[in-house]
């Protein structure tokens, strides 16, 4: 292939699916990753190696960064995009909740982080392309947890783009503000989707191809730009 491998996580729907037709409209052969195997292969994108993995698994993740890079040479690009959000207030909130939204956004970045970093290092080259949120810059009624794990995307990001930087290695954030995707249903808190829903169908908001295009943007540039931080959302929504 001439064009080098890239990951995306939660690739199946939303952001995750629209970044890889992004990609795979440029030639890319491509890892897609999410639980639901039929929304990866219902893509339908050539060069694609679909695999049913959680995020939260750590050695499933880099098995199937191993068998991708067989396949398909090193992994030039890794798009940490699969999140849940549960709205609700903390003393109300299942803690379970909780430990989901710590465990797939920030735990399973990590580990999708893990599984192609040591590779990038030592080729000297690459780029990890984390999706954080609005949300991780401030705060929202009934985001708290939501809002600390994307918080952490960014501290993370930020202090990974200083660890590798001298190793020809980018590593950005992109923080989308509300897009029209599944996201909003994961929550079960119905006020907080009421209220959240109510915003989105009074805005006009980005789409998942447009914030798409953003993430193949900031990776297209040349290697020794990096775009440390985007932050794109709808010029109506003022919060
Ligand atoms: P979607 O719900 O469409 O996408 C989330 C994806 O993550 C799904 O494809 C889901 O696939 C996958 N996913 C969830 N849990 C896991 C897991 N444990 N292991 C593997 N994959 C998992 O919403 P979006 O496209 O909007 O969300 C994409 C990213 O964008 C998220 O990180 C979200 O926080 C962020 N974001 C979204 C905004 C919005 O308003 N939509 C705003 C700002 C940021 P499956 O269930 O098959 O595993």
């Amino acid at each position: 292939m001439e064009q080098p491998l890239i990951v995306i996580t939660g690739a199946g729907t939303g952001i995750g699916a629209a970044t890889a037709r992004a990609f795979a409209d440029r030639g890319h052969p491509l890892l897609l990753l999410g639980r639901r195997l039929d929304r990866l292969t219902g893509l339908g994108l050539p060069h694609a190696l679909a695999r049913a993995v959680d995020v939260t698994d750590r050695s499933a993740v880099a098995a199937a960064v191993a068998e991708a890079e067989a396949a398909f040479g090193p992994v030039d690009a890794l798009v940490n995009n699969a999140g849940t959000m549960l709205l609700g207030e903390v003393a109300a909130q299942p803690a379970q909740q909780w430990d989901q939204m710590v465990d797939v956004n920030v735990r399973g970045l990590l580990n999708g982080i893990a599984a192609v970093l040591p590779g990038m290092v030592d080729r000297g080259t690459g780029t990890v392309i984390n999706i954080g949120s609005v949300a991780g810059l401030k705060s929202y009624p009934k985001h708290t947890v939501y809002s600390g794990t994307k918080a952490a995307v960014h501290a993370i990001s930020e202090s990974l783009r200083e660890e590798v930087a001298a190793h020809g290695v980018r590593v950005v954030t992109i923080a989308p503000g509300a897009v029209r995707t599944d996201l909003l249903s994961h929550t079960t808190d119905e006020a907080a989707k009421a209220d959240y829903q109510a915003f989105k169908d009074a805005v006009e908001l980005p789409t998942a191809d447009e914030i798409a295009e953003a993430v193949r943007w900031v990776y297209e540039q040349p290697q020794r730009i990096t775009v440390r931080e985007l932050v794109l959302a709808a010029t109506g929504q003022a919060a």
